[in-house]
Parts: C-alpha cells; structure tokens; sequence
C-alpha cells in the first residue's frame, strides 16, 4: 500500500523500495516505499494532486543533513533537485535559483557575476532547497540574509509565491506554512560586495583542515547552545574518537559523527543519543539536533 495508484500517469520516474542509502551522504538509511523523480514542475503538481491525501510526502534534497533509520521510509520521496537546478540572473543585484541547485554551484556563478557576499554558499555541501529548510549556513553567512522571495509547492500541488515575512527564520531553523516544499528562491545580494574566488578557495580549504571530509557523513549533528560549541563541549565530556558499531565520533572535528566501517543508522542514531547523554551529565547542556532523523525503526 503505497497511496501511489497503479494507473497513475508520471513523466518522471516512479522507484519502488528504493535504497535511501544511495540517498543520504551517511550512505545508510532502508528502503523509501515511492522514490518519485518528477520530469517538471507540472509533471509534479499533476503527482501530488493525484496522490492519496493520507500518504505521507518527504522531500528530499541531496540528502547530507538526513539520517534515514533502518526500517525506511513509510510514504513517497520527492526528488526534484534534477530538475530544478536552474540559475538566472533577475537583474543587477538579483538571481533566481531552482530549489535543486547545488549550493557550491550558486556560489560559483554569482563570484563570476561580482555578486556578493555568496562564498560562504560553497561549503554548503546541499541544494538551494535543503539551504532554504535549513537556513544552512558558513563563515558567517546564512541562506535567509539574502532571500527576497520563494516560491513553494504545496500538497495538493498548488504553487505559491512567498515572502520572507511569511517564515519564521532563526538559526538552522525555518518555520512556515505546513506541507509546502521549496521548489525555486530568489535571492539579492550587496552593491559594495566584491566577492572573490581566492576567499571561496580558502574557506574551503580551512573546511579541509577541520573537518573529516573524505568520509561517510552528515556535517554538524548538534546545533551550537548559545555562547558555545557543540564540538568543544563534546570534546571536553572525552568523546572524540567513541564508536557504536560502524559509527565513531571523528577525531578530526567532535560534532562530526562519521560512517567509519559500514555503519547502520541504528549506529548512528544510537552514538548520537549518547553524545547526547553525555553531554548532558559533563555540562549540563542539552544540546539539540540539527541532523533531521526521519524514518521507521527496523521491526
Ligand atoms: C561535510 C558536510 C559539511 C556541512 N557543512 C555545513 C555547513 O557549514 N553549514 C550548514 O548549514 N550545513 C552544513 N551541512 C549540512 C547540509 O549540507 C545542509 O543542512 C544542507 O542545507 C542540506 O541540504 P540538502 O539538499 O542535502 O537537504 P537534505 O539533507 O536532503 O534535507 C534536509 C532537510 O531539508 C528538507 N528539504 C530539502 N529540500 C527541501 C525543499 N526543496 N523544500 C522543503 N524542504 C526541503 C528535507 O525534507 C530535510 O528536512 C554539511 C553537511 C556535510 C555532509
């Protein structure tokens, strides 16, 4: 029982039981029942109008900020980032990005086009959309400081142009109108920026010498607590290094949990309940996700 019917007419590609470790930058994570990668904006509106109200609907970005449990995923995926990974320049000091484009990407293009400050957008390893539900953010920067409009699509496939105004923004945290996903965000950028490819390549390279990124992993899993770091207090409680199966704490950088030898998200999810845990005993700070964990528990 999928709510996807037999008979329904896509453009796109319809997968069923699909892997969601081929999905997720941990690269675990079960099966998603529907797995759905629509041709168009249109071919998607038609999907979500036609599917069983009650089917639950994930959206899916490219998936470096998601733990996927064991037991997969009850409902449909959405995978537009394909599709939607457009870039267009509106005018001087404006661009208009699909929801699937490569963060590094809108980077990129908008130093070519003296439009700024955009570096900090390349070490967002995610899509324009995962940005936008996240307000992900670098070297501090953060995806809404240059948001002047969204358009968003809801679950019966109707298509929405919005305001800032209209989200609640805070840090690593966007709230706004329930069962809508990004699909497109304009952005504006600063008169006086004079954005460069040399501090985009240093950021990056800093990211190198801090961060484990040759291995299996989400980026930070912890929000930082006010006034301080997660990686610090995680460090200080002695956790560097500490594994749960396949999944161990990276020596590197503390708030980085890495899929070090075929790890399960159970691994996972059961290294960062200790993290957690400890942390709370050390400090006396609960320290809150920023990982998203979704999915079922394996039966
Ligand atoms: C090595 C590494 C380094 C990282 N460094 C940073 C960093 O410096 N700063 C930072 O902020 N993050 C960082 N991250 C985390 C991650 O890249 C960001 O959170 C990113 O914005 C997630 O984008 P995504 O496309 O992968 O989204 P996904 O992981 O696929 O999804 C994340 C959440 O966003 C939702 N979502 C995705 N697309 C949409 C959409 N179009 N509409 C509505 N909801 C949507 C999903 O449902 C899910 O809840 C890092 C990750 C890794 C692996």
């Amino acid at each position: 029982m999928t709510g996807v019917a037999e008979n329904m007419n896509v453009q796109g590609e319809l997968r069923y039981d699909e892997p969601m470790s081929r999905h997720t930058s941990w690269r675990v994570g079960g099966t998603a029942d529907v797995f759905f990668i629509p041709a168009s904006v249109a071919d998607l509106s038609a999907f979500l109008a036609g599917l069983d109200p009650d089917t639950p609907v994930f959206w899916h970005g490219v998936g470096s900020n998601i733990l996927v449990r064991d037991g997969g995923i009850r409902g449909v995926v959405i995978s537009a980032s394909k599709m939607l990974s457009y870039l267009e320049r509106v005018d001087q000091l404006t661009v208009r990005a699909g929801a699937g484009l490569p963060c590094t990407q809108l980077a990129r293009q908008c130093i070519r086009w003296g439009l700024g400050p955009s570096e900090f957008f390349a070490g967002i390893p995610g899509t324009v959309g995962g940005a936008l539900a996240m307000n992900a953010g670098a070297h501090g920067g953060e995806t809404w400081e240059r948001v002047e409009s969204v358009r968003a699509i809801d679950r019966n496939g109707d298509i929405h142009q919005r305001a800032p105004g209209e989200y609640s923004v805070g840090y690593r945290s966007v709230t706004g109108p329930p069962n809508e996903w990004f699909i497109e965000g304009t952005f504006h950028f600063e008169p006086d920026a004079k954005p460069s490819m040399d501090t985009m390549k240093a950021m990056l390279e800093r990211r190198k010498t801090t961060q484990p990124l040759g291995l299996p992993s989400c980026g930070s899993v912890f929000r930082n607590p006010p006034g301080d770091y997660s990686a610090r207090l995680i460090e200080a409680a002695g956790l560097k290094g500490f594994r749960i199966g396949g999944a161990e704490v990276s020596e590197k950088h503390a708030n980085f949990i890495i899929n070090r030898d075929n790890a399960t998200a159970t691994d996972i999810e059961e290294l960062i309940e200790h993290v957690r845990q400890t942390v709370q005993e050390v400090h006396g700070i609960e320290l809150v996700h920023e990982v998203k964990i979704i999915g079922e528990v394996p039966a």
